[in-house]
């Protein structure tokens, strides 16, 4: 490739804190909250408009999961909060209870636009700073330490310095551009690489159906459309008559009584030379996955009760890219971890999520197999750059691992233990490599986070057990 040489240039320095966080996910938020609840002068920078992350931005809009004997500490709070407040979603279909990811499981849905209001609302309350439209395009680094971040913005680039930096931007974005190891780069053993990405994962709503009119026809055809996973007859026909554009060979169906849809099922597989985070793949992605949006509703509008007068009211901001990178960790946890190590001497935080996870060839594999888990400390600190943390996607795992903890409400978890440990680190003047772990641990369980299995009550951990064994799984799942 052809190289032309940028122009160096003296960027302001725009803020001056003690944590910086990147990213406005579930990992952000618990972490923003983590460090700003212990003191720390606390700055969030955000790409988009909005906190939330692909809660909001590319409408997986749950928490998954939720045990409040397992996990407690932020997520209980949000949950919480806001089913006092009107923003829990209680109108789920029956259907998801039986496919296993309903209410009885512990997923709390939400309305994504309350969500964005509230965590405006929860971050002035903590004090965090909230800069949108902030993009983190580098850093300044002096040997192993970021001394700051450059941020891109509509009035140019500004440099942002901090004693501690959290990259909760979903694919170790900071770590990457810092050019600290990072998991999913080539020449690293833990992959993955060209050739092996998961592809992206995509949901738009419909608006307009008549639910009482899909109602009756749901009834009429059980075994077809009354399921979590449904439409598999249909759309089998319909992509052996070339008349339907889809990955996917079935559609998960989130219909609401006022007729709004919350539909999963369009997927992309990248071509084996190709990365996730490539512009030239983003955008072929979502040109892809538009056209399988709009061929699927098509399909629905013909064929099915109810759909006739619907529209697609919204598609994301951006596909989700599944598997970029993720910090390389003081220790990077393994399935081998999960299903057999289990407790670690530095938890911070419990696991509940089996892996969840697609292969290149677009299939998809989820099985309830594994009862809950630690996540190290370790995990969450870089093993080259002295005061970078991780949480959320980004944390140091492996394919499988990956899979799983990368869900919203492990996300938020690691955060809360990110944000806790880099207000700790600022306040003792030490790097988050030399922090006491069990002062943080006890920080973390006086503020309601359980942090180790060990912590967890037996009966809760038995029904795990008893999950596992019954092997609750969904197989082809469109998501
Ligand atoms: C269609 C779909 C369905 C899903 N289903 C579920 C589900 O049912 N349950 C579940 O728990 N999870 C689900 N997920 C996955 C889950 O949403 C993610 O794994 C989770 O959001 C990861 O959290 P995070 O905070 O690490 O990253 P993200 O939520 O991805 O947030 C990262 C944030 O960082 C910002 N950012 C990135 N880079 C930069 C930068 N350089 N500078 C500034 N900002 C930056 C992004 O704009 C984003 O807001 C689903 C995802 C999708 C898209």
């Amino acid at each position: 490739m052809n190289h032309d040489i940028e122009p160096a240039r003296q960027l302001p320095v725009r803020y001056d804190v003690d944590v910086l966080v990147v990213g406005g996910g579930p990992g952000g938020v618990g972490a923003a909250l983590g460090a700003a609840r212990n003191g720390a002068k606390t700055l969030l920078v955000e790409r988009f408009g909005c906190l939330g992350g692909s809660q909001t931005l590319t409408y997986s809009s749950s928490f998954s999961f939720v045990n409040n004997e397992l996990q407690g500490g932020f997520v209980k709070e949000i949950t919480e909060r806001m089913d006092r407040g009107g923003g829990v979603v209680h109108d789920i279909p029956e259907k998801w209870d039986r496919g296993g990811w309903g209410p009885k499981q512990g997923v709390v849905f939400f309305d994504g636009e309350y969500y964005k209001h509230f965590l405006d609302n929860l971050m002035a309350e903590a004090g965090v700073k909230v800069l949108f439209h902030a993009f983190a395009v580098g850093s300044i680094r002096e040997g192993n330490v970021l001394k700051a971040l450059i941020v891109e913005s509509r009035e140019g680039r500004f440099a942002i310095r901090a004693k501690v930096i959290i990259d909760c931007t979903g694919i170790g974005d900071i770590a990457w551009k810092s050019g600290a190891p990072v998991i999913g780069q080539e020449g690293f053993p833990d992959g993955p690489y060209k050739g092996q990405h998961m592809g992206y994962g995509w949901a738009f709503f419909i608006g307009g159906l008549d639910v009482k009119k899909y109602r009756a026809f749901e009834r009429e055809h059980p075994r077809e459309w009354n399921q979590y996973i449904s439409g598999r007859e249909l759309i089998k026909q319909a992509k052996a008559k070339g008349n339907l554009y889809l990955l996917r060979n079935s559609v998960i169906l989130g219909e609401r009584e006022n007729g709004r849809v919350w539909v999963l099922s369009p997927g992309y597989t990248l071509k084996p030379d190709q990365h996730p985070w490539e512009v030239e793949a983003m955008t072929a992605g979502e040109i892809d996955l538009r056209k399988q949006a709009w061929s699927l509703h098509k399909l629905l509008k013909e064929n099915v009760p109810g759909f006739e007068n619907s529209y697609i009211e919204q598609t994301p901001v951006q596909p989700l890219l599944r598997d970029g990178h993720r910090i390389r960790g003081e220790h990077i946890l393994t399935e081998h971890d999960m299903t057999t190590v289990k407790t670690f001497d530095d938890a911070i935080t419990v696991c509940n999520m089996p892996p969840d996870y697609f292969l290149p060839n677009g299939t998809h594999h989820f099985e309830f197999n594994v009862t809950p888990y630690d996540i190290p400390y370790r995990c969450l600190i870089s093993t080259e750059i002295d005061n970078l943390l991780a949480a959320g996607a980004s944390v140091s795992l492996d394919f499988k691992a990956w899979a799983a903890v990368r869900y919203n409400t492990p996300s938020m978890c690691t955060g809360q233990a990110a944000g806790t440990a880099a207000a700790l680190c600022v306040k003792t003047s030490v790097s988050p490599k030399r922090l006491e772990v069990r002062t943080l641990q006890d920080k973390l369980r006086s503020q309601g986070l359980r942090t180790s299995v060990k912590e967890v009550p037996e009966n809760v951990i038995k029904q795990y057990e008893r999950m596992a064994k019954e092997a609750l799984a969904i197989e082809d799942f469109a998501g």
